[in-house]
């Protein structure tokens, strides 16, 4: 029997900088893929779609071919395989470790069910993915190579993905798992006197983003700065987000079970605090 969507699911994003070692090519973070993958499995919320990023695995090839500069040169085609393929290996790395704990995770191709136009998503086969959350799957997809109506092929991120699915699939929530604890005053990882900032709404991002006057405490730059702006849509359409540190342990556990964690939660509006 088919089974309706009950609730509204998750989408968890798995920052490459988790999962990878993102200083050497083609390098796995195997403790960290079985660990997230037990904390996933220790929640055991009713639905939930994984989006994973590139870490060392698709940034390099892509970047060796300049993928994301979109068709210039024949000799990038064999590279869009590569980078694609690369993104497969990930892939699989990922979903082995979720059927090896009895999670019925399937994977799902970006490039197969994607187009892009100059880069942004134009177009999004969702009804199999509606389908697999009904019957109880997990959809696996990740940053990848995709098909562009305007500029041949481009790179889309796994942050633009995760906002369009929240979007399509009326997401209850967005949990995206970093190698910081949040979004802070300026980059933890160059700044020690860098603050964590602990809930940020729209009308804020919004000022960030056009680095309008007031935002200027905030000093957000590279894949941070790439998150805030790929979540606003999802933001806008009411999904809360929270970004957690998923190196540390536990974090994308609780951020699961909706618990109390250390984070950045994004919401449309005001949060109002809720007394413990
Ligand atoms: P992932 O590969 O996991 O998706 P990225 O490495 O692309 O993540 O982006 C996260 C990085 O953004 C952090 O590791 C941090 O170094 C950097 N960053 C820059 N500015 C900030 C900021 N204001 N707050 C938090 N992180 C920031």
């Amino acid at each position: 029997m088919v089974r309706g969507l009950s609730s509204k699911p998750i989408v968890l994003k798995l920052g490459g900088s988790v999962i990878t070692n993102k200083e050497k090519p083609l390098t796995p973070n195997l403790p960290a893929i079985q660990r997230l993958t037990e904390e996933i499995l220790r929640a055991n919320v009713a639905l939930i779609v994984l989006v994973h990023g590139g870490g060392s695995f698709g940034h390099p090839i892509a970047e060796q071919f300049r993928i994301m500069e979109g068709y210039k040169d024949p000799l990038q085609i064999l590279g869009f395989s590569k980078t694609h393929q690369a993104m497969t290996k990930l892939n699989k790395l990922i979903v082995d470790s979720l059927i090896n704990h009895n999670i019925p995770a399937i994977a799902v191709q970006p490039s197969s069910c994607v187009v892009t136009k100059a880069g942004r998503i134009k177009s999004m086969q969702e009804r199999p993915l509606k389908k697999m959350l009904e019957m109880g799957f997990v959809p696996v997809l990740y940053g990848d190579a995709v098909l562009d109506s305007e500029i041949g092929f481009a790179i889309l991120s796994g942050d633009q993905l995760v906002s369009s699915l929240a979007i399509k699939l009326n997401a209850d929530r967005i949990i995206i798992g970093a190698d910081v604890n949040g979004l802070y005053t300026a980059d933890p990882k160059t700044n020690p006197s860098a603050r964590l900032i602990q809930h940020i709404t729209l009308e804020e991002l919004r000022k960030l983003e056009n680095k309008i006057e007031g935002s200027k405490v905030i000093d957000v730059t590279g894949g941070m700065f790439g998150k805030m702006f790929e979540l606003m849509p999802a933001i806008k359409h009411g999904i809360r987000a929270i970004i957690v540190n998923a190196i540390k342990p536990n974090r994308v556990y609780k951020a699961l079970k909706d618990e109390k964690v250390v984070g950045t939660i994004i919401e449309k509006d005001e949060i109002i605090e809720q007394p413990n």
